[in-house]
Order: C-alpha cells, then structure tokens, then sequence
C-alpha cells in the first residue's frame, strides 16, 4: 500500500499517539515533573538524562543530545524509514492512511519488509498448525514431550515443525500469496543450482523468532535425526539482523522489566525450559556471541544482566568474552556457570 504521508496524516498520527507509551515499551521511564526520565536507549549511561515530555510528545537526551518526536524515535530505535514509521504507528493506532504514491526506492523498500515479514508470518502459521495436529508431525511432539515443554509453552512461542520434505512451502506458499521472491529473500526456500527451489528447514522444530513489532522476521530450528546441522537459523535478510535479535525478548519484555534484571542463556530450549517454570526474564542469542547491539536492546528493560553459560571451558570463555560489552554499556553482568 502506498500511504499518504501529507502533514495532515503525519499531525493525525502526532495527536493520537502516546509517545511515552510509544518509548516507554522500550525505555524504563519513570514520572519526574510534568516529564517522564529513564536512561537513554541511544548512549551508555548510569544516571537517567533521557527525558519524555508527554504533552509536547517530543524527547531528549540531555546527554547525547538525541532529541526529537515519534517519528524520528521510531526512526532511530527502530532504524525504520520515515514511511515505515509512519506506516507501524498508524497500525498500532489503528488510522487508515489514505493512498498517495512514495517515491519508487521507498515504495520499494517498504513492500518488501512487508512481503518478507507476511511470508516468515505464513510460514510460521503453516509450522504451528502442522505441529499441533499433522499425524507427520508425531515426532516432533514426542520430542518436545521429551524435553518437557507443555502446549501452552508451545503455543504461546508458536512452535512450529517443518516436515521432511524438499518442498513444503514451496508448493504451499504461493497458494497462500506468497511470491517465490519473498519466500527466498526471507530465506525459506533456497534456489536449486539449475532451476527450482527447495525448502530449507526439513525435519526441524520450528522456533519462530519474534521482532519487537511482534511480527515474525526469522526462524530457528532444531533437526529431529541425526542430521546436520543440529541448530540452524534463518540467513540475514532485509527484516533480520542477527545480531541485533534475541529470541524470546517479544514475549518476555514484561516479565524482564519487572524482574529488574534479565538472564542469557545459550539455547532456545533452555528460555523454554525456564519459561515452563515460571522462570520468564530471559533471552537467547541466536548462536552468536552477544554483540553491543544484544546490550544495547536490553538495556531498554533492565540494567542488570545475568548471564547463564555451560560450565564448560567455552561457555566461560564465551561468557568473559562479553564482559567489556556490558562495562562499556554501563549494565551490571553477573555471570553464573
Ligand atoms: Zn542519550
């Protein structure tokens, strides 16, 4: 859809949204005045100097010199384009943007987020459906009976299983309106070296990992036999940077807020685990070290972080190796072996 992005539509948006609501999903903010303060999600510090002016609906940083109104804070955090920004709030708000033509690259850019996201989405409905009551899928639910996770866990993470077959999604995607492209840009599918494409999860629990929009932007999957590899992820693409993402921080943002403080663990297994005992400030980085980024998007909920590695020799490693991550982010890591 082409939005009409005309001041009008753009001071609508500005009336009706909640910008500490908008922020205060992301950053601690606490009342001070007729403002709300909390530390500022674009620069290490200890003292808040990130301040919300509710009334004004604009921010500032008193530090870094960040500043600015809704849309330049979607912007910025959430390194959208001005039309994405406007596109998510007026989802969120529910405003019917009337249609007026974007500039080529922008139109552009804006639909393919959006056809990569609503193929991950499809997909990730195909998976949850098939686990739940495909009689192929028998294995797999034997698997996470094994592993112990129950079906509300199941169901709230929207586990998936991806069926041992070279063309799932394949030959059911396009049914669903989803294009080929899409699928292969969102790295479902794989091209085959002649013609033709193949899927690329076979045999897997499916993890579907969640953006901080809510939205599905990428996988991870676990195989079901003895093949390789064990875990595998979905390839970066347009809607996700690995290194920025962390499986499980959509559905635990609350749980982590109120904790006060937030556990890394190494799998997505041990977030689940967790999660079926009630155990929910978690996350999981998706088979990478932590980078900056990880840090950075946590320290919008918490500023304590605890981190839960193998006791192994590679797991400390791993551990120690993220400590300067966390000094130069100034968030307090405890690391527990
Ligand atoms: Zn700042």
């Amino acid at each position: 859809m082409a939005v009409n992005q005309g001041e009008d539509t753009v001071q609508l948006i500005k009336d009706v949204v909640d910008i500490a609501e908008i922020i205060g999903e992301h950053v601690s903010l606490k009342r001070a005045g007729t403002n709300l303060k909390g530390l500022c999600p674009f620069h290490s510090e200890k003292t808040p100097s990130f301040t919300v002016n509710p009334e004004r609906k604009t921010y500032h940083c008193f530090g870094c010199g960040e500043g600015g109104d809704v849309f330049s804070f979607m912007m910025n955090f959430h390194r959208l384009s001005f039309v994405e920004a406007l596109k998510e709030l007026a989802r969120k708000y529910q405003i019917p943007l009337p249609e007026k033509p974007l500039n080529p690259q922008e139109l552009e850019k804006a639909q393919k987020r959006e056809a990569l996201q609503s193929a991950n989405e499809k997909a990730a409905e195909l998976f949850h459906q098939l686990l739940l009551s495909d009689p192929t899928a028998q294995k797999a639910r034997e698997y996470l009976g094994k592993r112990g996770i129950p079906e509300e866990i199941t169901t709230e993470f929207r586990l998936g299983f991806a069926p041992d077959s070279w063309n799932f999604l394949v030959n059911t995607l396009p049914k669903q309106n989803i294009t080929i492209e899409a699928a292969k840009e969102a790295g479902l599918i794989v091209p085959r070296e002649k013609s033709g494409f193949y899927d690329r999860f076979r045999n897997r629990v499916m993890f579907p990992i969640v953006g901080l929009t809510g939205r599905v932007v990428a996988f991870g999957g676990r195989i079901l036999d003895d093949g390789q590899p064990k875990y595998m992820n979905s390839p970066e693409s347009p809607v996700f940077d690995k290194s920025r993402t962390l499986f499980g921080l959509y559905q635990n943002r609350e749980y982590i807020r109120q904790a006060k403080n937030c556990l890394v663990v190494e799998g997505n297994f041990d977030l689940l685990s967790l999660a079926v005992h009630g155990v929910r400030n978690v996350v999981a980085p998706l088979g990478t070290a932590l980078t900056q980024a990880h840090v950075r998007s946590l320290k919008g909920y918490t500023d304590e972080v605890i981190l839960l590695f193998d006791g192994d020799q590679a797991g400390l490693k791993a551990a120690m190796r993220s400590v300067p991550l966390f000094l130069s982010e100034q968030v307090t890591a405890r690391i527990s072996v």
